[in-house]
């Protein structure tokens, strides 16, 4: 049997070009002083995902991200997966068997690292989360397990929420009203101008994360840093996961010191809807 040496890693998504994930993976990967290690863009249209990952362990991969669309199929290709990301429904984290055998391991670290990063302690606290994606799956839960009373659910897409809110024990609703947590899991804010709630509403918020991460500040970050709510961006979240798949990737810890100076320097492109991807 030959035994393929796994130093490659890389981060699904479709589309996914303007994703920082490589740009911040790389650099824990040089200040971890892991050569011959290289992170990079796997486009996958959700027809070809299935083959793709299965294709990466032989091809010299050791593990890889997921990110929009895919964390809900990431999770049924996983041969494991640990209890969060089962009792999320979603994985973003893919890790390959070691040894040339074809385990696949789902992790999802979206929800620790939305927890590790709000300024207060969620216990006892109400919490609003848009979206009913992929990432708000794991907002929910996490929320939820780090013992938020009542969690809502706001979705575009009325049913999503609905279902999500069924899957997961919170509360689906039609209508935003304020929260101690607010979080943002819709794709809006990735153009810039937009808001996903009324900047009102933002007043008598606890506190904002916006998952989210554009070229510039999201209008949902200036406006609650503008009424002087204590705000969690896009690029602390991605650090904040990205750090915890790197360890899971390669054994070692990652500098986050790193991946926060090559997050803040890897400016995008032209991005477009769902394209400033994790
Ligand atoms: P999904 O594709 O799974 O979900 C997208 C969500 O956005 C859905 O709820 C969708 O609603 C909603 N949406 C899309 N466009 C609009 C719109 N114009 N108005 C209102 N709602 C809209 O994506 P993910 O959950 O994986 O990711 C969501 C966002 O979070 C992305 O921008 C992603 O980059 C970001 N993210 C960032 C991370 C980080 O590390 N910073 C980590 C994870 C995610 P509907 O159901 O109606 O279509």
């Amino acid at each position: 049997m030959t035994i393929v040496s796994r130093t490659r890693l890389g981060v699904l998504g479709w589309p996914v070009a303007h994703s920082r994930s490589p740009a911040i993976h790389n650099a824990a990967l040089a200040a971890a002083g892991l050569e011959g290690w290289r992170y990079q863009l796997l486009p996958a249209p959700l027809p070809l995902l299935g083959e793709l990952v299965r294709a990466l362990p032989g091809a010299g991969f050791a593990g890889a991200n997921v990110t929009i669309p895919h964390k809900r199929a990431a999770l049924s290709l996983a041969t494991g997966a640990s209890d969060r990301a089962r009792a999320i429904g979603a994985a973003n984290t893919l890790v390959f068997g070691r040894g040339g055998s074809g385990e696949i391991d789902a992790d999802n670290t979206d929800a620790p690292a939305i927890i590790a990063a709000l300024p207060l302690d969620p216990r006892g606290r109400t919490a609003l989360v848009l979206g009913a994606g992929g990432s708000a799956r794991a907002a929910v839960w996490a929320l939820l397990d780090a013992g938020a009373t009542s969690v809502a659910v706001w979705n575009r897409t009325a049913d999503g929420a609905r279902r999500l809110a069924t899957e997961l024990g919170a509360r689906a609703v039609s209508r935003v009203g304020a929260a101690d947590v607010l979080v943002n899991c819709t794709a809006v804010g990735l153009l810039g101008g937009e808001l996903p709630v009324d900047g009102e509403l933002l007043a008598d918020c606890g506190c904002v994360v916006d998952l989210v991460y554009a070229e510039r500040e999201t209008a949902l970050v200036a406006c609650a840093r503008a009424l002087g709510i204590p705000v969690v961006d896009g690029l602390e979240i991605l650090v904040g996961q990205g750090s915890l798949s790197f360890e899971r990737f390669t054994g070692v810890a990652a500098s986050r010191q790193a991946m926060r100076a090559a997050a803040g320097a890897a400016a995008g492109g032209n991005l477009a809807p769902n394209g400033a991807t994790a």
